[in-house]
């Protein structure tokens, strides 16, 4: 398992982003320490428990339509309107026949009515309602229990929660619920040659783009974030950071040093503080990747170029984070397949991420390049929404062909 790193020449280290992946999961243990929360605070929080719904939804039959509240088998006679009823406000005396009562969207039905005659098909006479067609019993009625049943599971230990996850939730009563605690993630970025946004820039030196990319994917992710700031290509500062994130957080994430450069010290370090599991990636950008445990931490040393920081970090550090952070599978993001709107070129060996736009053909939605897929040209995935995944021993994809695509904003 520890790569010591003399090997860290060797190509035959590297690793599919596949077999990376696997051995990622397989490391990744869920949280066990839940709390009690609000609805209201829960948002991008994972479920610790199952719920189920107390009371059936809807808990009683309600209509569907404004209309009128009667009963199917008076056919298409007229029917005496003796009442109405609202949203909150129920008519409470049964419907005899040859009766019918004013409805509203969401009123409960009463008793005795098993249809509702939608407003526009029934004629008022003489404060008398007649149907223009023959109500159909159940016609236009939300019955109790078709959302859920009494008893049955609303959501799953291990739901994310999203909006709709929270109205579900909100509409059976439930105020508390039980999440996992939220997952803490300590990172620093590395580089004598980083400077500060505000700073004047000498020759050579570069503002520090990767930490406002990881809090920005963090922050989704609904982690709980400490910025340990910029660390120089210093190995006793380096490690002095690794020690003090590792005491902190659940993961620590580096950007930078993590190749075999004269002043990357990433692998080295991990490999004599911690463990390394392996550290070299067969795709582009991204191939340097090291990833290891630092005391109970788990730990990634991502490439330093933003470009392969990000995609490095979709691959394999958002589905360590969803599995650690108690969501249940699949923890990869979903991966659609479009047609190519032009020809897009590649070396045959690793896998490639290209950065793509979706875009609107003549057969429907197609993919497209957005052209210059160096791992240091920024702008490329700034302007892109999705990545396009071309498989490791492809030469390219001619126009039109299926490519596997992944969608960037949908990700959490
Ligand atoms: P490294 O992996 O440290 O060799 O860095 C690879 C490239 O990414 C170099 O050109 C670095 O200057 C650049 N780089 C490293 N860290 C950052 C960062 N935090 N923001 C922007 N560029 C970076
Ligand atoms: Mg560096």
């Amino acid at each position: 398992m520890a790569h010591c790193c003399s090997d860290i020449e060797h190509d035959s280290l590297a690793k599919s982003v596949e077999e990376a992946r696997a051995s990622i999961l397989a490391a990744s243990p869920a949280l066990i320490d839940t709390e009690i929360r609000h609805l209201g605070d829960a948002l991008g929080r994972v479920l610790a428990e199952d719920l189920l719904a107390a009371q059936p939804v809807p808990a009683w039959p309600n209509s569907a339509m404004d209309g009128y509240a009667l009963r199917s088998a008076d056919g298409e006679g007229p029917r005496r309107l003796i009442g109405h009823c609202f949203a909150g406000h129920p008519f409470t005396d049964p419907i005899g026949p040859g009766e019918c009562v004013r409805i509203m969207t969401g009123a409960v039905v009463p008793e005795g009515a098993d249809s509702v005659l939608i407003q526009e098909l029934a004629e008022i006479k003489d404060k008398q309602i007649i149907p223009r067609q023959h109500p159909q019993a159940g016609a236009n009625i939300r019955q109790a229990g078709e959302d859920l049943q009494a008893g049955a599971l609303a959501l799953q230990a291990g739901t994310l929660l999203h909006p709709a996850q929270l109205a579900l939730l909100a509409g059976l009563g439930i105020a508390e619920v039980k999440l996992f605690r939220r997952l803490r993630v300590a990172f620093f970025s590395t580089g004598d040659e980083l400077r500060p946004l505000g700073s004047t820039l000498a020759a050579g030196q570069i503002y520090d783009s990767n930490r406002y990319a990881l809090q920005g994917m963090l922050q989704r992710l609904g982690c709980e974030i400490y910025d340990l700031g910029r660390i120089e290509d210093d190995p006793k500062r380096l490690e002095a950071a690794l020690q003090q994130a590792a005491g902190m957080a659940d993961l620590v994430i580096s950007t930078g040093g993590v190749s075999v450069g004269d002043a990357d010290y990433i692998a080295e370090l991990l490999g004599s503080m911690g463990s390394i599991h392996f550290w070299k990636i067969n795709m582009k950008p991204g191939r340097p990747l090291a990833f290891g445990k630092l005391g109970a931490a788990t730990f990634f040393g991502l490439p330093g170029n933003p470009v392969s920081t990000m995609v490095t970090f979709y691959q394999f550090v958002r589905p360590c984070i969803l599995k650690r952070m108690g969501s249940h599978a699949p923890w990869t993001a979903p991966v659609l397949k479009l047609p190519l709107a032009h020809p897009l070129k590649k070396k045959p060996g690793r896998t490639d991420f290209q950065r793509g736009v979706l875009v609107s053909g003549e057969k429907g939605l197609e993919v497209a390049g957005v052209g210059q897929q160096a791992s240091h040209i920024m702008s490329g995935l700034a302007h892109a929404d999705c990545l396009i995944i071309l498989a490791a021993e492809a030469d390219g994809a001619p126009a039109g062909s299926l490519v596997e695509v992944q969608l960037l904003e949908g990700l959490v």
